[in-house]
């Protein structure tokens, strides 16, 4: 049971918003199962043609990976709408060093983005303008010379970081070493400060996928996700509107533990409360036939 101060917390949307950006894990899914009411809620919004992004920190994987993944879940996905930090790092860059010449320190999915965004790789230090450093599970001394060659003896290139995770948790407790070591290590060597942070909770994240929604206003747009450090900190930076789901990591409990300002605008029980009351009463909804 909740406690009378726990019920007042739940809140949800009244309207619906210009753009839905989901974090998956927690929200959407949990492991291998869609979380309850995540289908019918996604397919009201497609239905009317709202635009939605999925986000995720992982710069390992190609967003054809996040698609595949939905789509075995049910929930078909055009490309266009997965933003990870591979997807959020090539815009970035587009935007801010088009013509820069990089040298990413990750593996194939962030390397195969740049260049078919055009840009030039190089892995000699005299011409390198930008070192990413990114969860690279092929990380290795070669790498950090050359990174260190570029930022400390030629003193030309900069860092930026793909996203600040310690390391990455796997299901059962294990987890890898993520891009925070990688950034630590050119840190340590040259003294450089990684100059930008492409995922979460930066909210360089979610300007970068709002230019891509020009027709979105980003006060008018909903962040959507289980963490509050990361995904409801970055909405809140990011002036956007924020609605944690209590299907993953946070709690009442922790919401309350925030100052007032600090709490998400939405706290749910389900993802489907994002749809409006009226709109559920219109649908014929209720928590029981969540086909
Ligand atoms: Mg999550």
């Amino acid at each position: 049971m909740r406690t009378m101060q726990e019920t007042d917390v739940l809140k949800s949307p009244e309207e619906f918003y210009d753009a839905y950006i989901f974090d998956m894990d927690g929200t959407i899914y949990l492991g291998e199962g869609l979380l309850p009411g995540a289908a019918r809620m996604i397919n009201e919004l497609r239905r009317r043609e709202i635009p939605v992004r999925y986000l995720s920190n992982n710069p390992t994987k190609d967003p054809e990976m996040y698609v595949k993944k939905l789509q075995k879940l049910g929930l078909p996905t055009p490309i266009e709408d997965i933003s990870n930090t591979v997807v959020t790092t090539t815009n970035w860059l587009l935007q801010h060093y088009p013509d820069a010449v990089l040298f990413p320190i990750s593996e194939e999915p962030l390397k195969r983005a740049l260049r078919n965004a055009g840009f030039v790789l190089s892995e000699d230090p005299e011409e390198i303008d930008i070192v990413i450093a990114s969860y690279d599970r092929t990380f290795e001394y070669k790498k950090l010379q050359i990174a260190f060659d570029a930022i400390w003896y030629y003193k030309r290139a900069f860092m930026i970081q793909t996203n600040p995770d310690r390391f990455c948790p796997f299901p059962g407790g294990r987890g890898e070493p993520d891009c925070a070591c990688i950034v630590a290590a050119i840190e340590a060597c040259t003294r450089v400060k990684s100059q930008a942070n492409l995922g979460k909770p930066d909210p360089i994240m979610l300007e970068t996928i709002m230019q891509s929604l020009p027709s979105a206003r980003v006060e008018h747009s909903i962040m959507v996700g289980d963490r509050l450090q990361t995904d409801m900190q970055m909405a809140i930076d990011a002036n956007m509107v924020s609605g944690l789901v209590l299907t993953g990591e946070a709690t009442i409990p922790d919401v309350l533990k925030r100052t007032e300002e600090q709490r998400p605008s939405f706290v749910m029980d389900r993802v489907d409360r994002l749809i409006p009351q009226w709109a559920w009463d219109e649908l014929g909804w209720t928590v029981d036939n969540d086909a």
